[in-house]
């Protein structure tokens, strides 16, 4: 589309992605309409913001397809299989999302795009590269489905060189379009299958960060399933298949050789074949799953001709985010660390394998996800558990079939002031040098608003405990 005068455009949704769509949209002279499920104070405030421009909102009525609409735009967190989307099939009506927008509105010079997905990992891995890439002095930004949104990136005054771009399983089935630089896919384990219906569609999604690549489709060495995406994709000629693995890399690869992070896919000089990129210690936390995200993004900068020094001064210039592994407090030699964006099985297993003896803080909302693996593959490392939040009965069927030793405090509770018990009681089971370990392995909307609220929670249930 380039002509948007007076094309009729639905925006399904408001909230981050739909409000500032709605103004974009109408500013380039499209008509209008925000259809949206809820009616709450903040819907009305964002509608009366939208009416006064000319815009026109339907509050309480996200199922239906106005008339005439010619394009829709969704919030990428719409399920496809609402009837709204059902009615724009029907109708041939085209439906973007939030990125698939930014995306075909970015300008003819554009900064080209760096793309990060996976089940987990994704955040830490974009915010490595877009360190990485500032290290080599380009003019980048971590952007996405990460807090500063893509179409501000695209549209705003600022200029890019290139974009480091994190991506969500839901951004990516409402782009089809879109065509990166060069992409990555971190590891595929069961998420959020509620939503997309079943893992095939779900790794479809994820997939097709792929199609269309330029330079490089990065991949997990150890999870087959992302190599298998390359494969499937769709790329432009010239494209290189590119793994990451923990272990010492093949050519047109990266890994890990006696404690360094080695590059065996771009060599500059070619007297050598691998080129020393950084040191595991220089990764926050070292953590084996890190030092992989760590591998990935030093990958996607490699494939944008980032030097090997600029590989190192970013990784070491790179600090976590809250929430992702952060260590709270000691208390009476027992470890206390706020892993609560684990919100999945394949995440809180990442988090329980870094740790020696554990007692683990779980539950919430499962979103269709079974526990077993997770249980069995850290039986052995369990020194307790305590459940709360709604689906916890799941988690407690796989400890009695998987760790039947392992005693288990079954909370019952799903109230926001559980978590101070959860911690009270973890502290009761742990030992002199244990880890209390809150990674949930569920989402986290049934106790609080998000995992920010419920890592808050536990880290003052722990300072709690030392006063
Ligand atoms: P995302 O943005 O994909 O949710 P984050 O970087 O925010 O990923 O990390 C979320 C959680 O996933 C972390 O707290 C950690 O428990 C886990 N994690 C991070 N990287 C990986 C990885 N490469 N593999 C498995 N789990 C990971």
């Amino acid at each position: 589309v380039t002509d948007w005068q007076g094309k009729n455009v639905t925006v399904a949704g408001l909230g981050v992605s739909g409000l500032p769509a709605a103004k974009v949209l109408h500013g380039l002279g499209a008509k209008v309409t925000v259809v949206n499920d809820g009616d709450d104070a903040r819907a009305r405030e964002q509608a009366a913001e939208l009416e006064a421009l000319g815009v026109t909102v339907r509050l309480g009525d996200g199922a239906t397809l106005p008339e005439g609409a010619e394009l829709v735009v969704t919030a990428p967190g719409w399920k496809p299989d609402k009837p709204l989307f059902t009615a724009a099939r029907r109708a041939g009506v085209p439906v973007w999302g939030d990125v698939e927008l930014a995306w075909r509105l970015r300008g003819p010079d554009a900064a080209p795009w760096l793309c990060v997905t996976g089940t987990n990992g994704k955040t830490t891995t974009t915010r490595m590269l877009a360190s990485i890439l500032e290290a080599a002095g380009l003019r980048t930004a971590a952007v996405g489905n990460i807090g500063v949104s893509l179409l501000d990136a695209v549209l705003g005054d600022e200029r890019y060189d290139v974009l480091a771009v994190e991506l969500s399983s839901y951004q990516l089935h409402w782009a089809p379009s879109l065509r990166a630089h060069s992409a990555a896919v971190l590891n595929l384990a069961p998420d959020h299958l509620d939503w997309h219906g079943s893992m095939e569609a779900y790794a479809r999604d994820k997939g097709r960060v792929y199609e269309g690549n330029q330079v490089a489709c990065v991949y997990n060495v150890a999870d087959k399933a992302t190599e298998d995406l390359v494969r499937e994709a769709d790329v432009e000629e010239g494209c290189r298949a590119i793994g990451f693995t923990l272990g010492a890399p093949a050519p047109s690869q990266l890994g890990v050789v006696d404690g360094i992070l080695v590059d065996r896919a771009f060599v500059e000089d070619r007297q050598k074949n691998a080129q020393e990129l950084a040191e595991v210690s220089d990764v926050d936390p070292p953590a084996p799953h890190n030092i992989a995200n760590a591998l990935a993004a030093a990958a996607l900068a490699r494939a944008f001709g980032v030097p090997p020094k600029a590989v190192r001064d970013g990784l070491r210039a790179f600090t976590p985010d809250a929430h992702r592994i952060a260590h709270v407090a000691d208390v009476d030699g027992v470890a206390y660390v706020d892993d609560s964006k684990a919100t999945n099985t394949h995440a809180a297993q990442a988090s329980l394998a870094a740790y020696e003896k554990i007692v683990w803080i779980a539950g919430g909302l499962a979103k269709g996800a079974t526990f077993d693996e997770l249980v069995a593959g850290s039986a052995e490392r369990l020194r307790g558990v305590v459940l709360i939040g709604a689906d916890r009965a799941l988690i407690r069927e796989a400890l009695a079939r998987h760790a039947p030793e392992v005693p288990v405090v079954d909370l019952g509770r799903t109230d926001t002031g559980a978590m101070s018990a959860a911690v009270q009681e973890a502290r009761r089971l742990a030992a002199g040098g244990d880890t209390v370990l809150l990674a949930p392995a569920c989402a986290s909307m049934d106790m609080f608003v998000n995992y920010n609220q419920r890592g808050d929670a536990f880290a003052q249930a722990v300072r709690e405990l030392g006063t």
